[in-house]
């Protein structure tokens, strides 16, 4: 028997116990189940992977830090950007992987972008400046705090008051939580009106709703994506992490995992 988790708060709403199981019924896997744990607090993260017997888990927010800091090896990019999504258990040690990462450059290869803008400056802006490091990208946020890590690490960050709109970022990239529950823009709307006017493609992060970043790309009739593509992506390569040793086929893991979100 083998059992994974998507471990997180809330986790009610994750898609992710769906996706992958989906892709256990494609692929005949008889023994294999992936459910979802609600942690009330990150100290408990290490203990109650163990405590479940976990082979594997996703973390979600806001844990993902936490994860980072039990893991015993780390995969480059979450080695850089300090953020863990998916975990291994092998003999006891804890490998991280960051699959949000590859999941988003997969999702963002059809808008064929050479410049970057990052909007927001949370856990997934920097797993995406990181991914995104050779397309040398910009890091714009509401509040200067959280810009001190992108310009520790060299990257172009400013706040939105000081992003100059007239110029030409070919994505733009909502990687900020405006739009939840409050209906709001993560900044002016007209400066942002200019931005998505420009570019050739808008990707929020967020999924399941048109937000009004997204509504906002539809009326400058800017190409224009949830962050769905990207879930299904980092599921995928959060799959290939935990069955290693095993092999399946790609493809049918992919469309059960993709079909899964009709359901
Ligand atoms: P964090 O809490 O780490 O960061 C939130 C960011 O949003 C901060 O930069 C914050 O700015 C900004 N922000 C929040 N509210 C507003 C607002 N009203 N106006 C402007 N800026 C605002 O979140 P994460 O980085 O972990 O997640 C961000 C989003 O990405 C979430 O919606 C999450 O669901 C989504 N996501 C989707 C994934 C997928 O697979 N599709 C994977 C991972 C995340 P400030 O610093 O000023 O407070």
């Amino acid at each position: 028997m083998k059992l994974f988790a998507v471990i997180g708060k809330p986790i009610a709403h994750s898609k992710s116990p769906l996706i992958h199981n989906s892709a256990y019924k494609a692929l005949g896997f008889k023994n294999v189940c992936y459910t979802r744990v609600l942690l009330e607090n990150e100290c408990e993260l290490k203990n109650t992977i163990l405590n479940l017997g976990l082979d594997g888990a996703n973390i979600t927010v806001p844990y993902k830090e936490e994860a980072y800091r039990i893991c015993d090896e780390l995969d480059e990019i979450s080695a850089k950007c300090g953020a863990v999504n998916t975990i291994v258990v092998k003999n006891g040690k804890f490998y991280g992987y960051n699959t949000d990462a590859p999941g988003f450059i997969m999702a963002a290869d059809e808008y064929k972008y050479k410049s970057v803008l990052i909007l927001g400056a949370g856990g997934t802006a920097k797993s995406l400046a990181f991914a995104l490091q050779d397309k040398n990208p910009t890091i714009a946020n509401r509040s200067s705090q959280r810009l001190d890590f992108f310009k520790e690490h060299g990257f172009g960050s400013l706040t939105y008051d000081e992003l100059d709109s007239s110029k030409k970022y070919d994505l733009v990239v909502n990687s900020t939580s405006a739009g939840l529950g409050d209906g709001a823009l993560p900044m002016d709307k007209d400066k942002l009106t200019q931005i998505l006017k420009n570019a050739n493609g808008a990707i929020d992060c967020m999924y399941g709703k048109i937000t009004p970043f997204l509504a906002l790309a539809n009326e400058c009739y800017t190409l224009n994506k949830d962050g769905k593509d990207m879930l299904l992506n980092q599921a995928f390569f959060a799959f290939e992490k935990f069955f290693e040793d095993v092999k399946f086929d790609k493809e049918a893991v992919y469309s059960a995992m993709k079909e899964s979100f009709n359901i």
